[in-house]
């Protein structure tokens, strides 16, 4: 990256730091059972609510306590369950119908990251109907009041509840984008970690290290605050200590408790204090080749934090020594490394790649470009990098 963009990058950066305190950000309160929407909603007025869910999560009768609530209190509901992977614009434009001709007033997101980010985009395009999803990518777009939303996770790992982010793909383009605005933070978040009981191995392993790429990406940026960093850390040891055993003993309550906790702390954290290059990436890929998110970013993640170097060094050691992974007497550079090695053994044991063989060298170019477009000068990453060293990292995952 050639000196004046960088400067450019970095002062942008800064105003964003020095306007945290200033921006409208708030964290969405927090329910422990989705019985509490029923009074949620009697309280709103709403009488008739949009679910945005997947056939998965309702064939694992994760809706069946939240469909027993609202029958309950009278309050009627429509089932949208055409949430898919990735979602796309047409996905949101279909959804968004729905909603209007069955003239709902409230969203309820059931699932992982793409139920809540297509239920984010959904409302978005409801109080802008005039204005696409493609000209809402960015930040500051949206700018309206949403309709009334809640989001239940059934997955550790995105904190999409707490983000201001919907991650949308555009199915002509594959161009994966995020519309980035305040009033996409859901009012309330139900995090019940019975829901996540029934996660798939392979799901827990993706969300789960989804969620250490969230507080690590965070912690490691230049536009941390005091809160953030607190956030990420505690996630960061959380995720230390609980996701091999979720992975091991599917039904631990404690241990699927703390990583549900895991995944909001970091979703805290980078809501605030954004991610890096590792989400640039991931999403270039799996907009492009239809890769899990979540598997995506793990697979990068030591990637990405070996090429920063020495910029990350201090901050690595400081969460390797928090997880007990290095000690006080270890010099920065080993305990960064010790970290990578620690990140590099978890997706070993999980299963994770270390490479797509989906990689195909002609698209490495536009990749790269939709890398540099989302990444910079968003994100106060601790190291810039241009398109060139970029596309250096498709080419390290490239198998
Ligand atoms: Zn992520």
């Amino acid at each position: 990256m050639n000196i004046f963009k960088k400067a450019y990058c970095r002062i942008f950066q800064t105003v964003f730091k020095i306007a945290i305190p200033l921006l409208p950000y708030r964290q969405p309160k927090i329910l422990r059972s989705v019985n509490d929407c029923a009074d949620i909603l009697i309280g709103a007025n709403i009488s008739k609510a949009f679910i945005v869910t997947d056939r998965g999560v309702i064939d694992c009768g994760l809706c069946d306590a939240l469909f027993s609530a609202l029958d309950d209190a009278d309050i009627k509901y429509c089932i949208y369950d055409k949430t898919v992977p990735n979602p796309t614009v047409s996905v949101v434009e279909d959804a968004r119908n729905e909603y209007t001709a069955n003239g709902c007033s409230a969203l309820i997101a059931v699932g992982g990251g793409s139920a809540m980010d297509l239920a984010k985009a959904v409302g978005a395009r409801i109080v802008r109907p005039k204005k696409s999803l493609n000209k809402m990518a960015g930040i500051l777009k949206v700018r309206k009041k949403l309709p009334l939303s809640i989001a239940v996770p059934t997955t550790a790992g995105t904190g999409s509840e707490t983000t201001i982010a919907a991650v949308i793909t555009d199915e002509t383009t594959h161009r994966k984008y995020a519309i980035n605005d305040f009033p996409l933070i859901p009012k309330y978040a139900v995090l019940d970690y019975k829901l996540t009981l029934g996660l798939p191995k392979t799901m827990t392993a993706y969300t789960g290290m989804d969620a250490l790429t969230h507080a690590v990406e965070a912690f490691i940026g230049r536009s941390t605050t005091k809160k953030t960093r607190k956030c990420a850390v505690d996630a960061v040891k959380l995720v230390h200590e609980n996701l091999k055993t979720c992975y091991d003993e599917p039904t631990n309550a404690d241990a699927r408790r703390n990583m549900l906790f895991a995944a909001h702390y970091a979703g805290i954290a980078f809501t605030e204090s954004y991610v890096g290059y590792v989400h640039a990436i991931a999403h270039s890929l799996s907009g492009r080749y239809g890769l899990q998110h979540g598997m995506t970013c793990s697979t990068l993640l030591p990637v990405v934090l070996e090429s920063y170097g020495k910029a990350t060094h201090k901050k690595l050691a400081v969460l390797a020594r928090e997880c007990g992974i290095a000690t006080d007497t270890d010099k920065a550079s080993v305990a960064a490394e010790k970290f990578i090695a620690w990140i590099r053994d978890m997706n070993e044991y999980l299963g994770i790649p270390k490479g797509f063989a989906e990689i195909n060298e002609a698209d490495i170019d536009d990749m790269a470009k939709y890398a540099d477009k989302e990444g910079n000068p968003l994100y106060p990453v601790p190291k810039l990098f241009g398109r060139k060293q970029l596309k250096q990292i498709y080419y390290k995952v490239k198998s």
